[in-house]
């Protein structure tokens, strides 16, 4: 497990704690509509007054590109934190120590956008050491943004005694028991529309996972490089010899390769589109392949009866358009019940994979569902989060 202290490791009484939180919610008509990530984030927070510190707030909101703009202003976000909190939150435009330290010991305070400023992305330690300047003990809840080296996940945690909050403590937790230290055998099902997007997550994987189900168009590619003809399926036909290459890998890693054994195809890319399923060899020219057939699914099922950990990004299907999303639906649903029944970890995040969990109807069954995305990518990929090294060895 990494090395790194939470929030039960550090004395925060009387101290003022800069803690990252990430609250970039969706806002439509001046309103937040979603207040998951808040709702997410309040336990760290009151966790911190429960301890007797005092919480400044720093987070970034849309993408104001190192420049103020009262579009991407967090102040609209205030009267969702204090709901979720059930208290004032201050908000400082200009925070400064000495007003941080005026303010009442269980004052919650946030900070304007951090990226108002360019130097946030760019990780200047003039900001780092500004944002430090402001508390005594930075925590960090941001997961899904600590695949980014910035001042506010990275380089203020090289300069204050620096914890994990809940939200970061629990999806490293989950994480390295996913790929960091799983229970054998780990299974592996990618899924999405093209191998481009995931071939360092592909060439991770093979190295660490007993077993390697690959669905979506990305397994196009993979027939394609069998020799298989596709149609008119989305298909990285330039991207085979790297499909070649990955299953090469995996066959001297000793990791098993599943691939769809049949295939649902249809002529139009649409919801409810005239389809057949077939084998791989009867793809007609003018067909697309649309989701992997019953038969796959029966293995893959097969294969989770017997994974132990299971880590899952990815649809395998087109799964927004039924009855496309069969594939998906059924596998979920099988990992799902594998999960509730105990003898299972499961891990899933990154791009769609969250909403096609919830479109199975599974997402609350699984161990873990990060909703980080490109964190979650990046950790899959096996490249080290800055914000997470940050706080290592603290
Ligand atoms: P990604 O963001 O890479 O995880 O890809 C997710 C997208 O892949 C979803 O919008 C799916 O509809 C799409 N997808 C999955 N399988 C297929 C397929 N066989 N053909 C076309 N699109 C697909």
């Amino acid at each position: 497990m990494a090395d790194f202290k939470t929030l039960d490791d550090l004395d925060l009484d009387g101290k003022v704690v800069v803690t990252r939180i990430d609250i970039n919610v969706p806002v439509e008509d001046g309103r937040v509509t979603d207040t998951t990530r808040i709702d997410k984030v309040a336990p760290t927070i009151l966790k911190i007054l429960e301890k007797g510190g005092k919480p400044v707030l720093l987070a970034h909101f849309g993408r104001p590109k190192g420049q103020p703009n009262p579009d991407t202003s967090l102040r609209i976000t205030v009267p969702a934190l204090e709901a979720a909190l059930a208290k004032t939150v201050t908000f400082a435009e200009r925070p400064d120590r000495s007003s941080i330290d005026a303010a009442p010991a269980d004052a919650v305070i946030l900070v304007e956008n951090t990226r108002f400023t360019a130097m946030e992305e760019a990780n200047d330690p003039q900001m780092a050491g500004f944002l430090a300047s402001l508390g005594d003990v930075y925590c960090n809840d941001a997961f899904s943004a600590a695949h980014r080296a910035h001042a506010s996940t990275e380089g203020i945690a090289r300069l204050l005694p620096a914890c994990a909050g809940l939200l970061m403590e629990a999806e490293l937790k989950a994480l390295d028991k996913a790929l960091g230290n799983p229970v054998a055998p780990v299974l592996a099902v990618v899924g999405g529309a093209k191998v481009s997007s995931k071939i360092d997550l592909l060439k991770n994987l093979v190295s660490k996972v007993d077993a390697l189900a690959i669905g979506g168009g990305m397994a196009n590619t993979f027939l394609a490089a069998r020799g298989y003809s596709v149609g008119k399926s989305l298909c990285e036909h330039d991207l085979t010899d790297t499909a070649k290459e990955i299953e090469a890998n995996a066959k001297a890693a000793g990791c098993d390769i599943l691939l769809p054994m049949d295939v649902v195809v249809a002529k139009d890319f649409a919801a409810n589109a005239e389809h057949r399923t077939c084998g791989l060899d009867e793809v007609a020219d003018n067909e697309m392949i649309l989701d992997a057939g019953p038969q796959t699914v029966a293995i893959l099922a097969s294969a989770l009866d017997v994974a132990n950990t299971l880590v899952w990004n990815g649809p395998l299907g087109a799964f927004e358009l039924t009855p496309f999303d069969k594939a998906t639906v059924q596998a979920a649903q099988a990992a799902g019940t594998r999960c509730k029944a105990g003898g299972l970890t499961a891990v899933a995040g990154g791009g769609d994979t969250v909403a096609a969990l919830n479109h199975a109807g599974v997402a609350q069954d699984f161990t873990h569902i990060s909703t980080a995305g490109g964190a979650f990518l990046e950790w899959m990929e096996g490249k080290p989060l800055p914000g997470v090294e940050a706080l290592k060895g603290k």
